[in-house]
């Protein structure tokens, strides 16, 4: 049966024999991870078909509203789908939240008020939330309206530094930020144990500050959620993880009810809350796409552990590797070259279901120092739980790629990826 494949692979795709080979054989090798990421996904696929058949998921929720979308039962119910999934009490899921970054500063700037500190403890924050912040200037920023910010980096294995953590918690913190994935930063996401034990560094100090994650690429990774790790409250994007490839845009914040309370204020307006946003046609969209995410996720992650196996045999370093345990979809690979950069972005894109034909070049990016590559071909726009790659043009040369609504897509990407590099080095 293999040899269907395997002749589709040649004959269609020109994938050489011998990285047809070597693919068979890191398969093979990866049967046991693979395992893993199933059992994890069937655990996640129970936890979200109990929380619909909870909440009595019906033809009736997917109908939709308009206006102001008084009483809508597909939107409400949305939400308390989404807060028992993610063990919180409560959560706020949006399709009006227009990205990951909407989102993470709708919450901080719900949770945070003048004179308050913000302290984040994995080093900085995703490069989006500087103008959020005013690491850069940013117009309206929350330097702006006086919220300090301070940071404690990881340290260098990556892993969090709780003692300075400790330290670092002050009278005036009011928000301690955990940034799970690794986003753009060449270091391992961070995994729910070590989640925790932030956590206990700084109730230690501190029993009242809030402690936010932005989830962003960690949804059904695991099968816990920083939520159910003593985390107060995380966001995140339905164009990655939990829209399960199917949310046409949105956010969610998930945790304590005052908490995502303070965020819907923010979100609409003070008073107003989260009783109104009228969801349109966009309940059953975001419902089917929750269904599917542990599915759509466990694809993902065969395809970056497959992926790093395979260029670990070529000689690359992978972050994380093939055997490690992970904690987000991200892949990053150090490609070495602009050339190899190039050709592994160009690669993605070749292999997409749309925009195929497109050729991704470095290009000046606002808010980048560097010219950045990046492949994306998506049924929805951005979406990056869809396979997608991007890196910028600067040593060591990492790729950073993530999603893959099936595995054999990814699988086929990172053939011909391979290919490539073997042909060029
Ligand atoms: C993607 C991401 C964001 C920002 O999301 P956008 O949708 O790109 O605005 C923030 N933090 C992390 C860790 C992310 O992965």
């Amino acid at each position: 049966m293999d040899s269907i494949l395997e002749n589709l692979f040649s004959d269609r795709y020109s994938i050489s024999q011998d990285i047809i080979d070597l693919s068979r054989k890191k398969e093979e090798e990866l049967s046991d991870i693979f395992k893993q990421i199933e059992v994890v996904r069937d655990f996640n696929q129970l936890k979200v078909l109990s929380a619909m058949q909870k909440e009595g998921i019906s033809d009736r929720h997917f109908a939709g509203s308009s206006g102001y979308g008084y009483d809508d039962i597909g939107r409400d119910a949305i939400d308390r789908v989404y807060a028992s999934a993610f063990g919180a009490e409560d959560s706020l899921v949006r399709s009006q939240i227009v990205s990951g970054t909407h989102c993470l500063t709708v919450a901080l700037f719900g949770l945070l008020r003048p004179g308050d500190e913000l302290l984040a403890v994995t080093g900085k924050p995703y490069d989006t939330l500087d103008t959020v912040i005013g690491i850069r200037p940013g117009n309206g920023s929350l330097a702006e309206f006086g919220v300090n910010y301070s940071q404690v980096d990881l340290l260098p294995d990556g892993i969090p530094d709780y003692e300075r953590i400790y330290d670092a918690v002050n009278e005036k913190t009011k928000v301690v930020l955990i940034q799970r994935s690794k986003g753009y930063c060449y270091r391992p996401a961070m995994s729910l144990e070590n989640i925790a034990k932030v956590v206990d560094a700084v109730r230690s100090k501190r029993k009242d500050v809030i402690i936010f994650t932005d989830n962003c690429y960690g949804e059904f990774v695991d099968i816990k959620e920083p939520t159910q790790m003593g985390v107060d409250i995380m966001a995140g994007s339905l164009i990655k993880n939990p829209g399960g490839g199917l949310a046409l845009s949105g956010g969610y914040i998930a945790g304590r009810k005052d908490l995502v309370d303070m965020c819907g204020e923010r979100m609409t307006a003070p008073g107003i809350g989260k009783h109104v946003g009228a969801s349109q046609g966009a309940c059953r969209s975001i419902l089917q796409g929750f269904y599917f995410a542990p599915h759509i996720v466990a694809e993902s992650l065969k395809g970056a552990v497959f992926t790093a196996a395979m260029f670990e045999s070529l000689g690359v370093e992978c972050n994380p590797s093939s055997r490690e345990k992970r904690s987000d979809i991200v892949q990053a690979l150090k490609l070495g070259s602009p050339e190899n950069l190039s050709l592994f972005c160009k690669a993605m894109q070749a292999a997409a279901p749309v925009d195929s034909y497109v050729v991704p070049e470095a290009w000046d990016m606002p808010g980048y120092d560097d010219k950045v590559i990046m492949a994306a071909g998506a049924f929805v726009q951005g979406s990056s739980i869809e396979l997608s790659a991007d890196g910028p043009m600067t040593p060591p040369y990492i790729a950073y790629m993530q999603g893959g609504l099936t595995y054999i897509n990814v699988k086929l990407a990172a053939m011909t990826a391979a290919c490539e590099y073997l042909r060029k080095n």
